[in-house]
């Protein structure tokens, strides 16, 4: 497949980007910021909508950027349920963003807030274990266009407004660090998309350089932490970025993290029988947790096609649990009822593009499975 060049899609850039850009076309200041209106507080879908401008100064733009880079190319579940979006990118890729309706009922959660996941990656290099990664790869980098734009894209689809967002799509974070946080500048921004910081959370593996990094990043963000070990031998077994980062040089950087920011970390952890659920686990958990000022998610596993790993009983969750809350630790157990809508998504998505036919990437579909926590 021969990848067509990335189009600029306006959805990422700043309003000093445009600005340089109306200046290089000899046009005053403020038509750069009349497009800034079209495109985000107006979120203008084509060139043609933005009335103001010349025809001529819309036809430059267009010779340069687009308004739109991607297409919806599948919408499962209903409005009162999670639904899952296949976004189909401008060279041929697909991503899926998850909108999670506020209904603390359904999600076992506390949340009354419309959560979207999104993505960060096309595919993941990161290869854990639970999440069959392993089975695909990466492919690319989102651009902070197409990061922002997956908001863009389903609240018009919707017909709602997101207020809550998570980065525990597809990919690592912070592992496409520039592109993210510049997204994240724009989600946040007036001007921008309006996303409240600390209603964004971005959640990481573990890479312990770029935790340090963005606790000097200027806004109030949420972190979350998938640490799913507490000890570096059953954490090295399941997520191979330990062995490149392991606990000891990733607690320093969450040390860090705390020094810079008043906000709860998040630890989740996935619940895996016989793996990561034995009491000495939960116990060395509750030191984590306390050490580190952090509440726990935890989340029993879903099954991966491909992959043997099993959730624990309900007993050992509770026992699990009880572990946590005797050692003084804010610790919540997800467990959705019926079929796990927001976290077996990711397989979803696999049977969508393989029934449509639809996958023309030359990497395979990556299975992930998302976890639908709102904060
Ligand atoms: N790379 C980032 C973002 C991916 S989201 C990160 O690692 O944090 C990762 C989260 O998805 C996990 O912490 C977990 O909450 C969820 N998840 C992944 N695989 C899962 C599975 N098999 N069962 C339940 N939750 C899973």
């Amino acid at each position: 497949m021969i990848t067509p060049p990335a189009p600029q899609g306006l959805l990422g850039m700043k309003p000093e980007e445009i600005a340089a850009v109306f200046a290089e076309l000899g046009q005053p200041a403020f038509r750069a910021k009349q497009l800034v209106e079209w495109v985000f507080a107006k979120r203008a879908a084509t060139f043609e909508e933005m009335t103001n401008l010349s025809k001529a100064t819309r036809e430059a733009l267009a010779t340069r950027f687009v308004t739109r880079t991607m297409t919806i190319a599948k919408v499962a579940g209903s409005s009162d349920t999670t639904r899952k979006f296949l976004l189909k990118l401008h060279d041929g890729r697909y991503v899926e963003t998850v909108l999670i309706p506020a209904n603390p009922a359904l999600y076992g959660g506390s949340s009354d807030r419309r959560t979207l996941c999104v993505s960060s990656q096309v595919g993941c290099a990161y290869d854990c274990k639970f999440c069959a990664s392993g089975l695909a790869g990466f492919a690319r980098n989102l651009t902070a266009a197409e990061i922002v734009e997956q908001i863009v894209q389903v609240e018009a689809y919707a017909g709602e407004r997101v207020d809550n967002l998570v980065f525990m799509g597809m990919g690592e974070p912070l592992a496409n660090y520039s592109n993210v946080t510049k997204a994240i500048e724009i989600l946040n921004a007036e001007w921008g998309i309006g996303i409240g910081a600390r209603h964004m959370t971005v959640s990481t593996s573990g890479l312990a350089p770029q935790i340090k990094k963005l606790a000097d990043f200027p806004l109030q963000i949420r972190l979350a932490i998938s640490l799913h070990g507490a000890t570096d031998e059953v954490r090295e077994k399941i997520m191979p970025v330990n062995r490149k980062h392991n606990l000891g040089e990733l607690f320093e950087a969450l040390d860090y993290w705390n020094q810079k920011r008043k906000q709860f970390l998040t630890f989740e952890f996935i619940l895996i029988a016989d793996v990561n659920d034995s009491l000495q686990q939960a116990h060395a958990l509750a030191k984590r947790a306390r050490s580190a000022n952090a509440k726990v998610n935890l989340i029993p596993y879903n099954t991966v096609d491909g992959l043997e790993w099993v959730r624990p009983s309900e007993a050992a969750q509770d026992a699990f649990l009880a572990v946590l809350v005797n050692a003084g630790v804010t610790a919540t157990l997800r467990r959705e009822k019926g079929h796990d809508i927001a976290a077996a998504c990711g397989q979803l998505r696999l049977k969508q593009e393989t029934e449509l036919g639809i996958i023309e990437s030359p990497i395979p579909a990556k299975r992930i499975t998302i976890g639908g926590g709102a904060e």
